[in-house]
Parts: structure tokens; C-alpha cells; sequence
């Protein structure tokens, strides 16, 4: 299975869509829709410092994004990797999963 990086060079601006979901392991998913479509989401995570990691929007689809598996519970593939900080997990039933 390959990883996908998150980071940097794809940014969509929009207000997250509702209330923040615990994944646990120190994460939190905010879905992030354009005109009420699914587009990626903000996975909050802190850095190695302890403080909020900057990066974590991932997308889903073309080109070479993420593939949503399930809204709810959510469930992406494959695993994420966080160029800033190294952090590196699945999300799978709704859960953070450590790789
Ligand atoms: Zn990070």
C-alpha cells in the first residue's frame, strides 16, 4: 500500500462542516464541503513540540488524493503521513489508527 503525504501544495479554503469528530490519539476530523460535496477534511494533530501541527488537509479524489471509504463512520485510504511532523496513521471506523 502506497502512502499519500499531507501537507502543502493543495489548500481549499472553507469553513469546516460542524462539529469537530475525536478520532482519538490526539486527532479530530473536520469535514470540509464545497456547495454540500465532500471535497477533504482537516485532520487536527499536534506536532513533535506538542503544539497544533499546521498541516493536516487532505482531499479526496483526482488527482492523486485520498479515497473516501465511508462518511460514517469515516474511513479513508490509504494511510496518512504528515510531511511537517512525521506523524503517520490510518483513519478507519472512525478511529485514528497508529502506522
Ligand atoms: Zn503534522
Amino acid at each position: 500500500m502506497r502512502d499519500l503525504n499531507i501537507g502543502a501544495t493543495v489548500r481549499i479554503v472553507t469553513p469546516p462542516s460542524g462539529t469537530p469528530l475525536d478520532l482519538g490519539h490526539g486527532h479530530t476530523l473536520e469535514w470540509r464541503r464545497i456547495e454540500g460535496e465532500l471535497h477533504g477534511a482537516q485532520i487536527n494533530h499536534a506536532g513533535k513540540d506538542g503544539q497544533p501541527c499546521r498541516y493536516g488537509w487532505i482531499y479526496f479524489g483526482e488527482p492523486a488524493g485520498w479515497t473516501l471509504e465511508s462518511e460514517d463512520p469515516p474511513t479513508v485510504s490509504p494511510s496518512i503521513l504528515c510531511t511537517a511532523c512525521g506523524d503517520h496513521g490510518f483513519i478507519r471506523d472512525g478511529r485514528w489508527v497508529v502506522a
